[in-house]
């Protein structure tokens, strides 16, 4: 963790200098499959377009330059990633570092580890639905601060790969906080909420799109608080966290989707994003205390 945070707050130029003063900086400058990736261009006045591994970067003005986050895909299998410029600067080659992810096994109901074909079917449908609330996050950020780690010690990090009941493998897709079931669950950052549906593997869902291409996702919550629309700051409750879904027990599970795929969010939550847009956000809910979402940051 040391490793990776040292890694992230020491920006790195890579090059690709095409117009007189323009300069493209990375952060982290080494990634593994997994990690988000901060692309900053300087020395523009315009937006800069391009795509990193075949996803569109979506550049956003920041207090320097502009922004663009990318995902290393999990399932990456190249050795590095490739950010190509429609215009101006060139390609950058960014080194991806391989990375072995914890392998645990978990025990669920039977129809949560081998789910019966009805069951799939609901399942190809709420992966859609998730995979369609991503395009809500296009456009300007709704944020102009960094993103709060929810409270509650990590249960589960991003990556671990689990097999239940000695069959199915799967890796988790996002990171695990303990929480008590029915404890308030707070919007990371603001944004405006792109989906709420009750799913079978992830529970009740909660989408927050937060512009720049960026969505934060909350599984297993025991009622969402929230209806698909509303526009919320970072702090205000959208939910109550539970154990519905596949879960072993009460947590908050939180996911991020950049344009690329799933990053880990504790990596995420580090970059430094500093956007200058923002849009008027009204709350649909009440800010939490602050000693809620101070704790354990
Ligand atoms: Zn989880």
């Amino acid at each position: 963790m040391t490793l990776l945070a040292r890694s992230i707050s020491a920006l790195c130029v890579l090059g690709g200098v095409a117009a007189a003063e323009r300069t493209v900086t990375v952060a982290p400058a080494k990634v593994h499959p997994g990690d988000p990736v901060l692309v900053t261009v300087t020395g523009t006045s315009d937006a800069p377009r391009g795509k990193a591994g075949g996803a569109e970067l979506q550049f956003f003005p920041a207090k320097a330059g502009f922004q663009a986050v990318l995902a290393v895909p999990l399932n990456v299998n190249e050795d590095h990633i490739l950010v190509e410029f429609t215009a101006g600067p060139k390609p950058l080659s960014i080194p991806i570092v391989v990375k072995t992810f914890p392998e645990t096994n978990v025990t669920v109901e039977e129809d949560y580890a081998d789910p019966p074909k009805a069951d799939r079917v609901t399942i190809d449908a709420d992966n859609t639905a998730i995979g369609a609330s991503y395009a809500k996050a296009r456009g300007a950020p709704q944020f102009a601060h960094g993103f709060h780690r929810p409270p509650g010690a990590v249960t589960s990090t991003f990556g671990e790969w689990r097999t239940f009941n000695d069959g199915h493998r799967a890796q988790h897709l996002g990171l695990d906080f303990a929480a008590r079931e029915g404890s308030p669950v707070a919007a990371i950052d603001d944004g405006i909420v792109a989906l709420v549906r009750d799913t079978f593997l992830a529970g009740t869902v909660v989408v927050i799109a937060h512009g720049g291409g960026i969505s934060s996702l909350y599984f297993h919550l025991s009622k969402a608080s929230v209806a698909e629309g509303d526009k919320i700051v970072q702090g205000s409750k959208i939910g109550l966290a539970g154990h519905t879904g596949r879960t072993t027990g009460p947590h908050v599970h939180l996911s991020i989707h950049v344009p690329g795929g799933m990053v880990d969010p504790a990596s995420f939550i580090k970059l430094p994003i500093y956007p200058t847009v923002k849009l008027a956000a009204h709350t649909s809910g009440h800010r939490l205390p602050n000693r809620v979402l101070s704790a354990q940051r």
